[in-house]
This record gives C-alpha cells, sequence and structure tokens, in this order.
C-alpha cells in the first residue's frame, strides 16, 4: 500500500452561495491523499502502472471550470466520485476543498470541506422461495452490476434448502454474494429494499414466503445496531444456508464480532449440526 498526494492545489472555480461567488468566481485549494498499491509501479518502475498526479491534477481543474455548486459538501461529493470512477486503483480517497477568499468578514487562513471516500469489501445473503426462484436471484445481481458504486461482484452458486421459521411454503433457493462499495451501510440496504420492492416483494409474513430476499450479512469490519440495521447480520452464524453459499465464495472474510473466518464458522456450524442430528438419532 501506498499514498499518492496531491498539496495544495490551486484550482479557479465558481462554487459557492453568494452571487458574488457565482459570478466573479474564486481561489479554492484542493489536497488529497489516495491509498493505492505501489506493487506494480516498483516492479515496472513505469508511469502506466501507478496513477498520474499530473493528469489527476489537471482533471481536478478541469472538473473546476466545468462544474458549479453552491455547496463545497456537494463539490467535494461529485469531484471524489468523479476521481474514484476515473482513477479506478485507488482504495480511499481524501479529499480536501479550501476556500482561501471566502467572502466572510473574519480572519482566517481558508475554510473549506473535507470528505473521504473509501470502497468498503460487502458480503450479502439472498434468498426466494416464489416463482422463477433463479431468475429472481439472477436479475438481482444484474441489477447491483448496473451501479458504478460497485464492483467486483462475486456471486456464489445457489443452493436449495429447507424453509426457516415455522410458516408453511414452498423450498428456497438461496445464494450469497460479495462486492466492493463506496455505498454506506444504510445505503447499501436502501439498494437492496429497492431492488427487492422491484422484484414485487411484499411483507406480509415474517420468514413467510418472498419473491426475494436480500440481507446485508457483513459490511467490511463494521458493527452496526440501528432500529433500521444490524451488522453483522444477527442470525447469520446460525445459518447453514446463509455461511454455506458465502463459504464458497468468501471463506476468509471475517466476523467482526466473533473474530473468526467465515470458514471457521462454517465448519462449527455444520459440526453441531451433525452432533444435533446424532443425538436425534440415538
Ligand atoms: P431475517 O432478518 O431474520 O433474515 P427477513 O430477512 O425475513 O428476516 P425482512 O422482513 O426482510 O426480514 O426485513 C425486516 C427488516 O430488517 C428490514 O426492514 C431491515 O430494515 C431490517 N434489517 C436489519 N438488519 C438488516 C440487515 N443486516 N440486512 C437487511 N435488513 C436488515
Ligand atoms: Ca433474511
Ligand atoms: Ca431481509
Amino acid at each position: 500500500m501506498g499514498q499518492i498526494i496531491i498539496n495544495n492545489l490551486n484550482v479557479f472555480g465558481y462554487h459557492g452561495v453568494y452571487e458574488q461567488e457565482k459570478s466573479n468566481g474564486q481561489n479554492f485549494i484542493v489536497n488529497i491523499v489516495a491509498d493505492t498499491s505501489f506493487e506494480k509501479a516498483q516492479k515496472t518502475d513505469d508511469l502506466s502502472n501507478t496513477i498520474d498526479y499530473g493528469t489527476m491534477c489537471i482533471f481536478i481543474k478541469k472538473f473546476f471550470e466545468d462544474k458549479a455548486y453552491d455547496l463545497l459538501e456537494k463539490a467535494a461529493n461529485e469531484l471524489a466520485l468523479e476521481i474514484i470512477y476515473t482513477f479506478t486503483e485507488i482504495n480511499t480517497l481524501r479529499l480536501e476543498i479550501l476556500k482561501p477568499d471566502a467572502p466572510i468578514n473574519a480572519d482566517f487562513d481558508s475554510v473549506g470541506v473535507r470528505i473521504k471516500k473509501t470502497w468498503t469489501k460487502v458480503a450479502i445473503g439472498m434468498g426466494s422461495n416464489m416463482g422463477d426462484k433463479h431468475a429472481y436471484l439472477d436479475e438481482a445481481m444484474e441489477k447491483l452490476l448496473e451501479y458504478p458504486q460497485i464492483r467486483n461482484l462475486v456471486v456464489s452458486d445457489y443452493i436449495e434448502t429447507r424453509p426457516y421459521g415455522n410458516v408453511e411454503q414452498d423450498d428456497f433457493l438461496n445464494g450469497a454474494a460479495t462486492f466492493e462499495t463506496i455505498l454506506s451501510a444504510e445505503e447499501v440496504l436502501e439498494l437492496l429494499n429497492k431492488i427487492e420492492s422491484e422484484a414485487g416483494r411484499t411483507r406480509e409474513v415474517h420468514w413467510g414466503p418472498r419473491t426475494l430476499d436480500l440481507d446485508i450479512l457483513l459490511y467490511g469490519d463494521a458493527v452496526i445496531d440501528t432500529r433500521d440495521l444490524t451488522v453483522p447480520h444477527i442470525d447469520m452464524c446460525n445459518r447453514s444456508f446463509v455461511l454455506a453459499p458465502l463459504n464458497l465464495i468468501a471463506p476468509g472474510m471475517v466476523h467482526p464480532v466473533r473474530r473468526r473466518t467465515i470458514r471457521d464458522l462454517y465448519d462449527q456450524l455444520a459440526k453441531e449440526t451433525n452432533a444435533e442430528e446424532n443425538i436425534k438419532d440415538v
């Protein structure tokens, strides 16, 4: 891992809320720290194998010439996304935009904003037990691919499983997927909910039949517990229909609370389940 740095890049632009900022423009200072791998560049000593900070400086200058937003928060977010989508080797981007001459009647060096975008590895679980189950899962994965905020999607084989809970219903088709995203966990949930409703998902019976169910299993090493979102998924370690497909594609991912790999958790669950079955057999 290494960092590409741009310090105090001076650009001219028209971002701002006040009329004079929009019409006269002003100077901005941009600072960047971009985490990336130097491995290829160090081996080959070739500019095409790294992020060219010269090109990035021109890119940023052009952004300021072409775009004008009222708020620096918005400008920073748009610029960060454009940089991330263009310089695809970046893993984490920290971006600062400062106004040294902001129209404020006070003594300061500069005012501004700082944001961070990072590609986070996410694991999701999916299931369907109504209609063309295979097609529902396939379509969900195709939709994920359409989002530039998502990359490196890996999808497991699908497995057929008996329903969980006590509701009388058809067998499930389950699978898991991993991807990297610059969306927050809340934004991932929102996106998964949107894809579920596009598949005609309704919520009538808890753990009841559904065209499509998409759950966040892991979001990097984040531990989240809010009204709408619990990550890691609260019951994933007890569900072989979750761990079995995830183990096929991401055995080395670590559960941040249990501090165990998916492989370990899956092996342990398989042992416990066998033990239970053995006890019943006696
Ligand atoms: P289970 O969560 O036990 O698998 P379910 O998937 O059938 O049950 P849903 O009706 O799909 O449950 O979801 C109920 C709510 O769970 C959602 O509205 C969502 O806000 C919340 N939720 C909490 N944590 C998660 C998560 N990690 N992934 C998806 N939804 C979650
Ligand atoms: Ca679920
Ligand atoms: Ca769900």
